[in-house]
This record gives C-alpha cells, structure tokens and sequence, in this order.
C-alpha cells in the first residue's frame, strides 16, 4: 500500500478531541475544518516548557528520497506514548517544492504518519502562502520606492539583496529582470526568485518568539544601501507593520494527529541545505508546554539542519535538548560505501562497511555539542539480517545505544526499544547540550569551525565577493550573529559527488547573504542553489484528482 493508501484506511478524530488529549481547551482553538486547528499563543507557558525532555532526530547523509527522519519521529512519539510518556512530535510544514519534484511530501510514511496528509502537504492552513504574501509585499514596496520621485529613499538597484518567492522548484526563476515595460512599469532591475522555505521570512517565523519579536525581525531586514552607501532596512519603508498583519495567522502553531490519535504540532519550514530548516520555536515551545517528552526533527544529515538547529535555533530561545536520535539506514549507507542508486535494495556487506565511516562522522559529530547519541536503524524490507547485524555491531565496538527500528511497518510498536533508550538517556541525565561555537567569534571564524569540525574540511576559502560582503558585515556591525551555511545535503562537503566520509577537501564560500531580521548570516557553499529545479520527471506526473476529488500519487 502507498502511504496515502495507508492514511485513507485511517478514521480521523476531530480535533477537538486531539487538542483536549493534548491539554487545551477545544473552545480555545481555532479550527481549519474538522482535522486542523490552530493553537493560541497563550497556551505556552515557559516554565513547564522547561520540564520538557526535547529530543532531536537527525540522520547520516541522505540518499535523494530522504532516509526516514520525520517517519522515525512519528514512529518515535507513538512508542512514547504507548510506554504512557506523553509525548508530542513536532515537525516542519512540506514546501510543495519537493511535493512536485522529486522527494514528495513532509508526513512520514506508512504506519508512521501525521494526517490528514493530503491537507498537510498541499495548502494546509495557508502559512506559507501567508509567507509568500509578507515577503513579496516588501518587494513590491521596494520597487515602489525605486519608482517614487516623492518618497524615493535613493534606494541603489544594483545593490539590493531582497528577492522574490515561489513554493515551487522553479529554475528558470532564478535571474530575471522586473521593471521592463517603460516608465509607468517601473524601473529595471536584475533581481531573482528563491522557494518560500529559503525566505527571510520563513527564518524570522521559526524564530520569533511572539507577535512583537516578529514585527522587529521584520523592521530589521536588510534590504541594501542608497546611492550614498547608507544602508537601508524594512524598517525605512514603514513595512513591518503590514508584513507582520499578513503573518498573524502564520505565527500560530498548526495541530493535527498521528496515525495512533496522538497530537502532532507541524508549523515553519523545511530545508537545512539552503534555510536554517528547523520548525518554529513557538511550535516546539507550544509542544513542550504541554508534554512529558518533545520529539522534533532536523536534517537532511546532521551536519545541516542539527547543527543549526543546535548553534541556531537552541541557542537563540535557550532550548536544552536531551538525546539525539540519529536515523540511519542501511541503504544510504551502501550508497556511501559505492553502491549504486538502483541496487541498494540488494544485500551487499561490502558496500555497507565501506559507508560505515559516514555513520561515525556524524556520531563524533554529535558528541561534539556534548548530547548523547542513540541509532536508530530505519527498518526497510529489504534489509538483511546480517546488515542489520553489522551495523549493530559497529555500535557497540563504539559503546553507543542502538535500535532497529520498523516504525513504517509497525507505528509506535516497532519502535518500543529505540524510545526505551531515549528514555534511558534522559534519565540518566548524561546530555549536557553545548553549542559549537560562541555568536561572537568572528565571522570568518565561526564558519571555519563549522567546515573543519563539523564537514571535516582542510580549509574554507572565499571568493573575492564573499569577501567583499564580509567587510560590508563587519561594517554594518552584524560580526555577532550566528552562520547559517548553505550546503548540499548530498554529501559532508560542498562537492555532492564525494561521498562516504569525505577528507582533504576545501569549502568554497561562494558568496554570503545577510539575514539581519532573522539573525543570521548566510554563506552559500559550493553550488547549492536556493531556488531548486525539477527532475527530468517530476512527481507531479504522477499525481491526479478524480471526479469525486480523491487524490492519488501524493507519496
Ligand atoms: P526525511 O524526513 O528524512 O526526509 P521521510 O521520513 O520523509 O524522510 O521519508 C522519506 C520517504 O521514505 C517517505 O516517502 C517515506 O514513506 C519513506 N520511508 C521512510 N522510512 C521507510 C521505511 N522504513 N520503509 C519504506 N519506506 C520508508
Ligand atoms: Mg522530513
């Protein structure tokens, strides 16, 4: 059966029941139709947020369909909650990029899933379009600026940084020219389109910790300088105060289930290659205001999205995180050891111990921000047992928890031993979260950090723009903000082809965007594009709607 075929046979509960279960009161919600509600910021309360054991599930470098990190969530809170934990699992919204392209959707799989999953990985309840509305209304300001001769800020063209969006993988929209079409249409300009997730917005959303903190990241956006090399901000154009207006729906955390009932939070964006990729602090806070344990994911491998997640988003609303589940499956890591795409549904020990080196890259990684690790092996039918076994006894050569977990056949069940360790770590309160580097370390420096300690690099170098825009950094007096690092996911360095666990290799700073309202700087590695493309078959073809509006094709 298809995951959708699996979410079909399921019979939903209103979510009235699922937000009384969760601990508020159904009249204090707002509901998007029977399955979907949002929830009230006054249902956070910080102090018992606190008490809340927040554990992160990462993953080893992925393959292209993705190694199972939100599925093993789920799977995870469902086995909390069967051993009468009460757990919620917390999640990023899908971008409709990866929907139409080539991953699908952001709703785990098979027995492990959030529903209704057609809903979640379409429009949902309208936060990234809300998104799409806020960032493109400052780009329409801006052009406006440019056009006006009574309220022109002298805003130069040619230095602006701000963009458009789309939630779609669209290439042919990176570079275009706006502005064309004589003066009643505006001046020209080259400027460019990234997807929704990769918008300032979406970090400030995943950041911000009320309506207030909101409206100043906004005010802070760096736009780029007037003809007088002044530096201009949101804040010049009166524009935060819209942006912010679009966005009061946005900012509050999304409620659905799981497959077992259970309640599930599923509120900011995607993507640690090219965001910051973690979902809202105010979703994981509403999360652990009403639970024993906080389950929440971020990826693609560790390297990206934890390592943010850890130095960015923990460090910015003081989050303690416990344990670290690191998802791991036996066909990536036959990838990684040489085999190719079509035949890791093979059993081949060979390949396998030759990606193991990818595992213990990300291990010795996660001790490095001083939290304790457990494996979780992602169960697929195609594993064999002395697969299995291997890798089980690569853990405990290294004195590390491990479980096999088939929480795509079996839910929460198939899950049981890997949320006894997790419980095990808690309680035995060994994690001791560290982050990586210090905000105020120079800006060079903390992505040197990032790249030799995390990536395993020799060296970071910068083109001549990079490093240019580290001098603008500086003098814009933005060197204290924390980096957030576009990268591909493919592999631990910039170059997607090195796999495995990649060494003497050197990071190449292409360029480094400033986030100045969400409060980080962004250095683009590689070739990582924040604006994909689709395959040369996309998913879309294979998705369609009959005449009683069933949906099939949705993965
Ligand atoms: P991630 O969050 O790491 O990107 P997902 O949990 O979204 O990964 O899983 C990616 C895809 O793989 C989904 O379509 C999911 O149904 C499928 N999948 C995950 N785990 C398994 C498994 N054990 N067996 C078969 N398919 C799986
Ligand atoms: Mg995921």
């Amino acid at each position: 059966m298809t995951d959708l075929q699996i979410a079909k046979t399921i019979t939903l509960q209103p979510i009235t029941n699922i937000s009384q279960k969760f601990g508020i009161d159904p009249d204090d919600i707002e509901m998007y139709g029977k399955y979907k509600a949002k929830l009230p910021l006054t249902a956070i309360d910080r102090e018992k947020a606190n008490k809340s054991n927040l554990i992160l599930v990462s993953a080893i470098s992925p393959t292209p369909a993705g190694e199972g990190k939100t599925t093993m969530s789920i799977g995870l809170s469902e086995a909390l909650n069967q051993l009468n934990k009460k757990t919620t699992v917390v999640l990023r919204e899908p971008s409709l990029g990866p929907v139409f392209g080539i991953k699908g959707g952001a709703t785990g799989g098979g027995y492990s899933q959030v529903l209704p999953m057609e809903d979640i990985n379409l429009h949902f309840t309208g936060d990234f379009a809300a998104i799409e509305k806020a960032h493109n209304l400052l780009s329409a300001l801006i052009d406006n600026n440019i056009q006006s001769k009574t309220n022109s800020l002298r805003i130069d063209p040619r230095t602006i940084g701000w963009k458009r969006v789309v939630d779609l993988n669209d290439r042919a929209l990176r570079h275009v020219i706006v502005g064309l079409g004589g003066t009643s249409s505006g001046v020209p300009r080259e400027t460019g389109f990234d997807i929704t997730a990769a918008s300032e917005i979406m970090a400030i959303l995943c950041l911000a910790e009320s309506l207030t903190d909101l409206k100043n990241r906004l005010g802070h956006i760096f736009i780029g300088y007037t003809y007088d090399k002044v530096p201009v901000f949101a804040r010049d154009l009166k524009a935060e105060g819209a942006m912010a207006v679009l966005l009061k729906d946005a900012i509050k955390p999304n409620l659905v289930q799981t497959i077992e009932g259970n309640p599930a939070i599923i509120h900011g964006g995607p993507f640690a290659n090219i965001a910051q990729g973690t979902n809202t602090v105010l979703g994981t806070l509403m999360g652990m205001s009403h639970s024993e344990y906080t389950v929440t994911e971020a990826g693609f491998g560790f390297d990206l999205g934890a390592e943010k997640f850890f130095d960015i988003k923990c460090q910015s609303a003081g989050l303690n995180p416990k344990a670290v589940v690191l998802t791991t499956t036996i066909r990536a890591l036959k990838y990684h050891g040489g085999s190719d795409l079509k035949s890791l549904t093979t059993p081949d020990l060979k390949a396998l111990k030759k990606g193991l080196p990818n595992l213990e890259k990300h291990l010795e990684n996660i001790t490095k921000f001083n939290v304790l690790p457990v494996i979780a092996i992602n169960r697929f039918t195609s594993d064999s047992d002395d697969e299995i076994e291997l890798i089980k006894a690569f853990a405990q050569l290294k004195d590390i928890k491990v479980a096999l977990a088939n929480v795509w056949a079996e839910g929460g069940k198939g899950a049981i031993e890997l949320a006894k360790h997790v419980i095990d770590i808690v309680e035995s309160k060994a994690s001791n979260f560290k982050p990586l580097y210090n905000w105020k370390a120079d800006v060079k420096a903390k992505i040197e950090t990032i790249a030799t300690e995390i990536y395993g690099a020799e060296h970071v170098d910068y083109s001549s723009k990079a490093k240019t825009q580290l001098n603008q950094i500086s003098a814009l007096g933005l060197n204290d903000l924390p980096v957030c690092i576009a990268k591909t996911q493919k592999s631990l360095s910039d170059n997607p082809k090195l796999l495995g666990r990649p060494k003497d290799f050197i990071i190449t700073v292409r360029e480094i965007e400033i986030a100045a309202g969400a409060g980080f700087l962004i250095p683009i590695t590689g070739d990582i594009m924040r604006m994909p493309g689709l395959p040369v078959h996309p998913s879309s073809e294979g998705i369609d709607i009959n005449d009683a509006g069933e949906i099939t094709g949705l993965f």
